[in-house]
């Protein structure tokens, strides 16, 4: 069997799995604790198109590249898309954009190539054969864009919603509410299934969704608790709620209890005056 029998087959090989008869996820040999076992690089394309659209190229290791290419199965690579430019999603994308010779497509737009696409609420992408829709999604970072694949009813989300785990919002590149209000945006759209950034695809996702707003709001309750037990810095209400949590995390923990505070100031329901918090 060939190389491109055995994709053609589905399962694992060593240029991509086959998530769907579209969707090829290429893992990037990127794995820690904030990326699961590394980065999701997808190489899409419509059965019988001679192009294909890549989102998140990853990290520039020459041996990801290759593989990228490979899975493409020798189609022409006609668009790369970028869900945000965290380094372990962006890192190689210019190059690789540019060894494709495809143009590179990103919200925030110093990362965007001349005559890349704008990526606008409901502008719809041509690529691959396939159609992609743009669906901004700030809160985990605010140049954050989902991509709707309307021919699965899927959703590529990058860090907005994973494989499993929660993603990340941390003061100041996150925005809480902007994170819940964009975990609502996804929800209308009724996905059956998401092809997360990191972590193996999401085949429940209003499950997944559910879950991820009652994560929030759990913790907002506590971070609420905690102000009302007399905690006024991020670091006291962090030692209460991250009891249990290995103190080695707790930095980034203080980060995310950050990101609540900003949204719960914003909305008058508690004060900052040099760095300390208080009820109203
Ligand atoms: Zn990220």
């Amino acid at each position: 069997m060939s190389a491109g029998q055995a994709e053609r087959s589905g399962g694992g090989t060593q240029a991509g799995d086959r998530w769907s008869e579209r969707v090829t996820r290429v893992l990037a040999p990127n794995p820690s604790l904030m990326t699961l076992e590394g980065t999701n690089t997808y190489v899409i394309g419509e059965p019988g198109s001679d192009t294909v659209a890549v989102i998140d190229p990853g990290p520039p290791e020459e041996e990801h590249v290759q593989r990228v290419l490979r899975a493409a199965l020798g189609r022409r690579v006609e668009l790369v898309l970028l869900t945000h430019t965290h380094a372990d999603h962006a890192e190689g994308a210019a190059a690789f954009a540019a060894r494709a010779d495809a143009p590179l497509a990103a919200v925030e737009r110093d990362w965007a190539t001349a005559g890349a696409p704008s990526l606008a609420a409901g502008a719809a992408l041509r690529a691959g054969g396939v159609v992609l829709e743009p669906l901004p999604t700030p809160g985990h970072a605010a140049d954050h864009c989902c991509f709707w694949l309307d021919a699965e009813r899927a959703m590529f989300t990058g860090d907005h919603i994973l494989g499993r785990g929660t993603t990340v919002v941390e003061w100041p590149g996150g925005d809480m509410a902007a994170y819940l209000d964009s975990l609502e945006a996804v929800r209308r759209f009724e996905p059956a299934r998401l092809y997360p950034g990191h972590g193996p695809m999401v085949g429940d996702p209003a499950t997944a969704i559910r879950e991820y707003v009652d994560h929030r709001m759990q913790r907002e309750a506590q971070v609420l608790a905690a102000l009302e037990a007399g905690d006024r810095t991020p670091a006291e209400m962090v030692s209460r709620i991250y009891a249990d949590v290995d103190p080695a995390l707790h930095r980034f923990a203080e980060l995310s209890v950050r990101a609540h505070l900003a949204k719960l100031v914003r909305e008058g329901r508690a004060l900052e005056q040099d760095g300390r918090f208080t009820p109203p």
